[in-house]
């Protein structure tokens, strides 16, 4: 059984459209399925649409977050309550095409245990939008050593890569990136991805942003490292100022310089500062590790004939 992940915020129009163009493609292929909806704690009526939904279809599942964890923790709560020997997941908003689930679907038969999601196009983007993505997964891409700069969340996982997946211990997952890091036999199936018909994209530019740095910083001590290579140029600076002061001073020629010493003091001062500021983040990081709270908590789960879990 294949079962189909969708996490949902504010998605009340898209729930039922969603789980009827689904059924329809995967009833027509013969393939059987669980759609299990994950609600992260949206605003509007999208829990009550999954309810409905559960309803009139029994392969619809739904989980209900008891408040809105985000993207990633819906995709591992999907997972960890799909019954299927196989899991796809992708965006309820159907700017992944699910007819590419067919052929996902086909590819696992074939025996592969990772089939991934590669973005052919990467639909209506601001040019502002498309540079920083650009920066981003070039720095992930060198960091999970995979090129990720047309990686996508929609995947189909083998039970094993699933489980492998719901085994890692970190409350930080990248979903993207970690289903990429596990392994396993591996291929790709491009799409195009579609316009959003209903509702709007979760995303500001501001939560673009964080979402990168703490996706970064999750995968990669890069930044880190970066603080000890201004350290050895700010000592380079340092030696070649100190040789030059010196030699002014034995010259007699020692009181100019006022200016120099501004600029320096400004300079080794920020540069300290943002130092301080990455490895801060670094800590911050391995406090939400280390008080291991769970990724996301679950206030009710409905669900078809089909959940088991
Ligand atoms: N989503 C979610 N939790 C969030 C934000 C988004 O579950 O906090 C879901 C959303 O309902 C959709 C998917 O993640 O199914 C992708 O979101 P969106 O379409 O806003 O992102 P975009 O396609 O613009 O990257
Ligand atoms: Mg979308």
């Amino acid at each position: 059984m294949l079962s189909v992940i969708l996490p949902a915020y504010n998605e009340e129009k898209m729930i039922r459209k969603a789980s009827d163009v689904i059924d329809r493609i995967l009833s027509s292929e013969g393939i059987a399925y669980e759609i299990v909806f994950v609600n992260d704690g949206s605003k509007d009526r999208t829990w009550e649409e999954i309810e409905q939904a559960a309803r009139e279809n029994s392969h619809v599942t739904g989980v209900l977050f008891s408040r809105n964890f985000g993207k990633e923790a819906a995709m591992l709560a999907g997972l960890a309550s799909a019954s299927g020997d196989c899991c796809a997941v992708m965006d309820c908003d159907l700017q992944h095409p699910p007819e590419t689930l067919v052929e996902m679907y086909r590819l696992w038969e074939q025996g592969y245990e990772v089939i991934e999601g590669v973005k052919r196009t990467r639909g209506k983007e601001s040019a502002v939008h498309r540079a920083s993505a650009g920066i981003f997964y070039r720095i992930i891409s060198k960091a999970v050593k995979i090129d990720m700069s047309r990686a996508s969340d929609f995947k189909l996982l083998d039970r094993k890569a699933v489980d492998a997946l719901l085994s890692m211990p970190e409350r930080n997952v990248f979903f993207r990136a970690l289903s990429s890091w596990i392994g396993f036999r591996t291929t790709s199936v491009e799409f195009d991805v579609q316009e959003r018909t209903e509702g709007e994209s979760k995303w500001s530019t501001w939560s673009l942003v964080q979402y990168a740095v703490k996706n970064i910083v999750s995968f990669s001590t890069v930044p880190m490292q970066c603080v000890t290579v201004a350290g050895v140029f700010v000592f380079l600076l340092a030696v070649v100022l100190g040789i030059q002061s010196l030699v002014k001073y034995f010259s007699g020629h020692a009181v100019e310089g006022f200016t120099t010493v501004i600029l320096l003091i400004l300079m080794i001062g920020s540069i300290i500062m943002i130092s301080l500021g990455i490895i801060g983040y670094y800590i911050a990081k391995i406090y939400e590790e280390v008080k291991g709270r769970p990724r996301y908590l679950i206030s009710k789960k409905i669900g078809g004939t089909t959940m088991k879990r």
